[in-house]
C-alpha cells in the first residue's frame, strides 16, 4: 500500500467513527482529497486507492491537472479564492465551486459555463467567524446571495462552505460550526433544498461532522506536509 492509500484509509476511519459518534451514516459525509501543491501523480495515487474528488486552490495549476488527468474522468472542485480574471478558466474546467462569495463572481460563472457542460455546482463560502479581512459572505447577507444565485441558469446552488480559524479544541470548534449548520438549516427552510454543507479539514473533521457536515476537504493527511 502506498503512504497515500494508507492516509486515504486513515481519513476514511476517521470519518467513519466521527459518524457514529454523532449517530450519522458514515456514507452521509463524502471525501474531498485537497491536492494542492500535489503533482498529478500524487492524484494518480489517490485515484488508484479509490478517491475520484479531488479540491484545488491555485486556478492555473488545477487546470494543468485537470487536463493532463482528463482521461480518469475526476471530479474537480475549486476551493481557492477566485478573482474575476479567472472565472472563465473556472467555469471551463471544474465541476464544482465552493468559493463563490460575490453575486458579481456568481454571475460570471453562469455566463462563462460552456453549454455542452453541466450547470456548475456551487457552494456559497461564508465567514462564520467574522473578521473583515476574510473571504466569504457575511451570514447576514448569505440569504440574498443565495438568492441570487438559486436565479443564474448556468448555477446549481448546492450548499455553504466555510473556512473557520482553526479552534483551540472540539467543543470551540463545534461552536463555530453549529453556526454554519444554522444558517444552512435557516436556508432550507427558505426552501433552497441544499444538500452540502462543506466543512472541516485534516484537523477538525470531528468537530465538523459533529455539527453535520457534509463533505470534508482534507489535504495533509492524505498528501502530507505542503511546501
Ligand atoms: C488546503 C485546504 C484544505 C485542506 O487543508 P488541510 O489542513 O491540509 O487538510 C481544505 N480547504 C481549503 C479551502 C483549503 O485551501
Amino acid at each position: 500500500m502506498t503512504t497515500i492509500a494508507a492516509n486515504l484509509q486513515r481519513i476514511h476511519d476517521r470519518i467513519a467513527n466521527a459518524c457514529q459518534l454523532s449517530g450519522r451514516s458514515p456514507d452521509s459525509v463524502s471525501l474531498l482529497a485537497a491536492s494542492k501543491t500535489f503533482g498529478a501523480d500524487a492524484v494518480v495515487q489517490a485515484h488508484a486507492a479509490g478517491q475520484m474528488a479531488f479540491g484545488e486552490n491555485y486556478i492555473q495549476e488545477a487546470v494543468d491537472k485537470i487536463s493532463i488527468l482528463a482521461h480518469l474522468h475526476l471530479e474537480w472542485h475549486c476551493i481557492g479564492p477566485i478573482q474575476s480574471n479567472k472565472t472563465r478558466l473556472v467555469a471551463e474546467h471544474f465541476d464544482w465551486v465552493h468559493t463563490v462569495d460575490r453575486v458579481k463572481i456568481a454571475q460570471r460563472l453562469s455566463e462563462q459555463r460552456p453549454a455542452h457542460l453541466a450547470p456548475l455546482q456551487v457552494c456559497i463560502q461564508v465567514n462564520v467567524d467574522g473578521g473583515a479581512a476574510k473571504s466569504g459572505v457575511a451570514p447576514c447577507d448569505a440569504l440574498n446571495l443565495a438568492k441570487a444565485v438559486a436565479a443564474l441558469p448556468r448555477l446549481r446552488l448546492r450548499g455553504l462552505m466555510c473556512i473557520p480559524e482553526p479552534a483551540p479544541d472540539f467543543v470551540a470548534g463545534c461552536a463555530v460550526f453549529s453556526g454554519a449548520r444554522a444558517l444552512f438549516d435557516t436556508l432550507n427552510k427558505e426552501g433552497f433544498g441544499l444538500d452540502t454543507l462543506s466543512m472541516g479539514m485534516s484537523n477538525d473533521l470531528e468537530a465538523a461532522i459533529a455539527s453535520g457536515s457534509t463533505l470534508v476537504r482534507v489535504g495533509s493527511a492524505i498528501f502530507g506536509v505542503r511546501f
